[in-house]
């Protein structure tokens, strides 16, 4: 989460109120931080993950595994125990949506050199280690996207009925409000989002239809007043609460850039990327909401690939470009400045505009799409960042730690290469529909930038850019697989994997750093290839054939019970699992060596 104050949250008729002051405010913070650090260059590299944890209870007794409400207090004595106690503590942990859930990125952000790519996974694995001495005997820490029965009956711990009533927060029939976490801003967030669209969240997910279900497949309700019936579609699954999506757990990785052009090169080059990296479940979408792919190049080069609607707030933008500036930066910001703040403290209504940013946090953090553009924050030392989103989290840190390094050695060799990604937005928008779908990795096909090597080019303002004048024609862009995409193919497509390999050949890197970054390009390579299970597929696989499944799309309490415990026991190493995870090389006793910088 970005923005988190402590204070007296407004209602929404409140916050509605304050909606154009918190626009126009925002809009002046983002200006005096832009007129304060557009020229700064030379930031260098760091980097940082984030994953989201969900805590589990076990019964063993009666087979059944339910999501612990825990995570505040839990939360509270990490902190104490961690960053309180010692500022350079190696972990920090911040609160997610669910009050089952919690968020852990490491103490400091990571620095350029290839040493840092060894340490991605010791520090995850040190993560789930102080949660998981926190727990008592039947808890559990696990790295799933999305808990099988959430919102099934009794799937907290403790138990609580949803409640759906009008003064609740999210007033859903499945989703108790207990299972919100217990700081204010997350029940005001989900109360403001009912009260503004005047009605529940309506999520409508394709059942997977099995040979032992009706047909069409229509829910029936309890407690429903009439609104549940009328939102859900045959044959779907139907959710009415922001637990459904907010309550899932991602994977993201921050990185600084040197100078903000170089941000916005990253930025667009990155956002080609986001269908190619697993994304089963994804947090809900509605066509083109808040939770979405991005709409707009913010690089020059991917000016003339914009070719979506793009609807702005036209005062903003004016208020922008007489601010100074440019045309695709002004668009980027009034665009994200069409929402509506969705909370609002009383106590942070007026503020100090030159060393604040609460307003401008307000509207960006709760514009959750695939890529963030992320412009320092008032008199700080942090630089122009850009946020890589779309990633599930993993079951396990070395394959959590796989896509991070994965990620940033992609950003070393954009930049080193000056790879040109850029397709038109509308098929990077095909392609995340293509992505959605089961078993994309094996049988979709991605729109991708063919001749990808741009050298030779003018590069312009830090990129490597196409040449101006040239007609946007299909010839730029080919249907490819994933396994094109990421392994490559002969007279077709040079692959990801093995231009980062000529990267690395040439970086000094120890004999231990290098053979962790071999097992983790291994396991995309693996997994691109179809050689390897995605998690989505290894799920799906482990419920078909459980010996209580009856091909009726249910996850009864014994089946995911038995899931998450082989699910816990890969994550602790207690079970080996080759067909998901591989057999990763093991490493060298001794090793030693130095380092080139990234
Ligand atoms: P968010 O607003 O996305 O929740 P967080 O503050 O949780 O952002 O941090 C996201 C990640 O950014 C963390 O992994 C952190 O280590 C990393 N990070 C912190 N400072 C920097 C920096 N200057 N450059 C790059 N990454 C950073
Ligand atoms: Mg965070
Ligand atoms: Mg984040």
């Amino acid at each position: 989460m970005g923005l988190l104050s402590e204070g007296s949250p407004l209602n929404w008729e409140e916050t509605k109120r304050y909606a154009d002051h918190v626009r126009k405010h925002g809009i002046i913070q983002f200006l005096n931080i832009y007129n304060k650090v557009k020229d700064r260059q030379k930031d260098v590299l760091k980097w940082g993950d984030e994953v989201e944890y969900m805590l589990l209870s076990f019964d063993h007794e009666h087979k059944k595994v339910q999501v612990l409400l825990q995570g505040e207090e839990i939360l509270h004595e990490l902190q104490n125990r961690g960053e309180k106690t010692n500022p350079n503590h190696p972990t920090l942990w911040r609160p997610e949506y669910g009050s089952y859930m919690i968020e852990g990125t490491p103490g400091q952000p990571y620095g350029g050199t290839m040493a840092d790519f060894n340490t991605v996974e010791a520090n995850m694995k040190l993560r789930r280690h102080e949660v998981f001495s926190l727990l008592k005997v039947n808890g559990t820490i696990c790295t799933i996207t999305a808990f099988p029965r959430l919102g099934c009956h009794q799937f907290t711990q403790p138990v609580y009925e949803p409640k759906p009533i009008e003064s609740g927060a999210s007033k859903s029939l499945f989703f108790p409000d207990e299972a919100i976490n217990k700081h204010p801003r997350f029940s005001t967030l989900t109360r403001n989002i009912r009260h503004r669209r005047g009605e529940k969240i309506a999520i409508n997910v394709p059942i997977y239809k099995d040979t032992n279900i009706s047909s069409p497949f229509i829910e029936k309700f309890l407690n429903d007043d009439g609104e549940a019936a009328r939102a859900t579609k045959p044959d779907h699954i139907y959710m009415d609460a922001m637990g459904f999506g907010m309550g899932n757990c991602c994977l993201q990785v921050t990185f600084q850039a040197c100078s903000i052009s170089e941000a916005r090169y990253l930025y667009d080059q990155l956002a080609t990327i986001c269908p190619i990296v697993p994304r089963k479940h994804s947090k809900y979408r509605i066509s083109k909401s808040r939770y979405d792919s991005i709409d707009s190049y913010l690089s020059k080069c991917g000016e003339k690939y914009n070719d979506l609607e793009l609807t702005i707030d036209d005062e903003i933008y004016k208020q922008l470009r007489e601010g100074g500036i440019d045309h695709l930066l002004a668009q980027h910001i009034a665009h994200l400045f069409i929402r509506d703040p969705l909370t609002l403290y009383a106590e942070r209504i007026h503020m100090d505009d030159a060393n604040e940013s609460d307003h401008f946090e307000n509207i960006q953090s709760t514009n959750w799409q695939t890529m963030r553009f992320k412009p320092p924050p008032p008199n700080s030392e942090i630089g122009w960042r850009v946020e890589f989103r779309p990633m599930e989290v993993q079951l396990t840190d070395f394959e959590n730690s796989a896509y991070v390094v994965f990620v940033v050695l992609l950003t070393r060799v954009i930049l080193s290469y000056k790879l040109d990604f850029l397709l038109p937005l509308s098929k990077v928008d095909e392609n995340l529909i293509v992505a959605q779908k089961r078993n994309a990795v094996c049988q979709g096909m991605f729109y991708f930038r063919k001749d990808i090597y741009k050298a030779g080019n003018p590069v312009v303002d830090g990129c490597a850019c196409a040449q101006n004048g040239i007609d946007l024609d299909t010839e730029e862009y080919a249907l490819m697989s994933i396994d094109t995409i990421i392994n490559g193919k002969e007279g077709v497509f040079p692959g990801l994997i093995p231009i980062i390999n000529s990267y690395l050949e040439n970086m000094e890197v120890d004999v231990d750093t290098r053979c962790s970054i071999l097992n983790y390009l291994k396991l995309i390579r693996k997994r691109a290839s179809g050689e390897l299970m995605t998690t989505a597929c290894w799920l799906r696989k482990f419920v078909a054939n459980h010996p209580d499944y009856k091909q009726d799309s249910v996850v009864t309490e014994k089946i995911n019970y038995d899931l998450i415990m082989k699910c816990d026991q890969i994550a602790k190493g207690m079970h080996d699992c080759p067909k998901l995870i591989g057999q990763p090389v093991s490493k060298p006793k001794h090793s030693g060596g130095k380092h080139s910088t990234v």
